[in-house]
């Protein structure tokens, strides 16, 4: 479906809603040019405006990047604030996260387009932020209800439940608006580690090991291309979101990944991707936890793991090239030292 489509659908419910009949709504727009106008504020008031288009990167043979540069969302990036992925197979477009709004997948879908007359046969969306699967509208909207969007089974009920519309009103919140119009379509497929999806000359393959970043995620493996899509559970020069993960876990869910996807790339949902993507962030979380295991093994506070961790090279060095590191280093070292007493006892 067209942007000019879309929109008119927009508008069409919209009437719907007011109770205007939508021929009536519609048909009266065409035939009075000041209704017209009328009608294109109307959509600009019911749906926040356009992304501007951010050129894709390709990282491998089949795989290519949108890379977000900010770490948070804010009203001037409209939310773009995560990587999207696509792989570009035989057989179709397959998003891996096509990223936290309508206008971000519209952006995405014109990318696409530029690049292949493909459809887009299928989305994995590696967990439950909204950062990574609020677009899934936008890919709805161009083809149809039927398009297989997969997801772990816990991050699949989270959408369809709380996260899912929290997810979605903190978003047009730090945007001041800018992602209205999108709404929430949740996953409908769900799949378990181990899945493994032939797309021609490109096979997909699920990892999973436990709560890492969030009890939900998924790691997918591009087997052909020697290239895995991390989501949140590894970031480059950013700290995760850990209220819903496991510093332990995390590093659990590293060590499988090593031993059972080996990649030359790691493609996470923040930051850069590459080689070392696993190593930075295994060590800066290292930095953090392992100083918390060791305060509360010596009956010490909150406070003095704080310091232990700040001070720590593994934390200190990475502390002025990771984004949002002052914010929430704090707020992180709390997380990290609430695991370490609850694994202490
Ligand atoms: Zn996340």
């Amino acid at each position: 479906m067209s942007r000019s489509s879309i929109n008119a659908a927009c508008a069409r419910r919209q009437f719907l809603k007011w109770g205007i009949g939508a021929s009536a709504g519609l048909g009266v727009a065409v035939a009075y040019p000041q209704l017209a106008a009328f009608a294109a504020d109307l959509e600009d008031f019911i749906k926040g405006p356009p992304i501007p288009d951010i050129a894709p990167q390709r990282l491998s043979e089949h795989v290519w990047m949108i890379y977000a540069t900010d770490g948070f969302p804010t009203p001037e990036n409209q939310g773009m604030m995560s990587n999207i992925t696509f792989v570009i197979t035989a057989r179709g477009v397959v998003f891996l996260d096509p990223g936290g709004s309508l206008q971000i997948g519209e952006m995405a879908l014109r990318q696409v387009r530029a690049l292949t007359d493909k459809p887009v046969i299928a989305v994995f969306n590696s967990h439950y932020h909204g950062d990574h699967w609020l677009a899934n509208h936008a890919l709805v909207e161009a083809y149809g209800p039927e398009l297989p969007i997969y997801a772990h089974p816990v991050s699949k009920e989270q959408i369809e439940g709380v996260a899912g519309s929290m997810w979605h009103g903190l978003m047009e919140r730090w945007t001041n608006q800018a992602t209205v119009g999108t709404r929430i379509v949740p996953p409908n497929r769900t799949v378990e580690h181990g899945a493994e999806f032939d797309f021609g000359d490109v096979t997909l393959k699920v990892h999973h090991y436990g709560t890492a970043h969030t009890p939900g995620d998924i790691c997918i493996e591009v087997v052909e291309d020697d290239l895995t899509h991390v989501g949140d559970v590894a970031m480059d020069r950013r700290i995760a979101n850990m209220d819903d993960g496991s510093y332990v876990g995390t590093f659990k869910f590293f060590d499988e990944l090593e031993r059972n996807a080996g990649s030359a790339i790691w493609v996470p949902g923040h930051g850069k991707p590459g080689d070392q993507v696993l190593n930075w962030n295994r060590a800066l979380f290292e930095g953090i936890y392992e100083n918390c295991l060791e305060a509360v093994e010596e009956g010490l506070g909150m406070d003095v793991a704080r310091e232990r961790v700040i001070k720590d090279p593994r934390v200190a060095e990475r502390a002025n090239d990771t984004l949002g590191f002052e914010s929430n280093i704090g707020k992180y070292v709390s997380i990290a030292y609430l695991e370490a007493e609850a694994a202490a006892f």
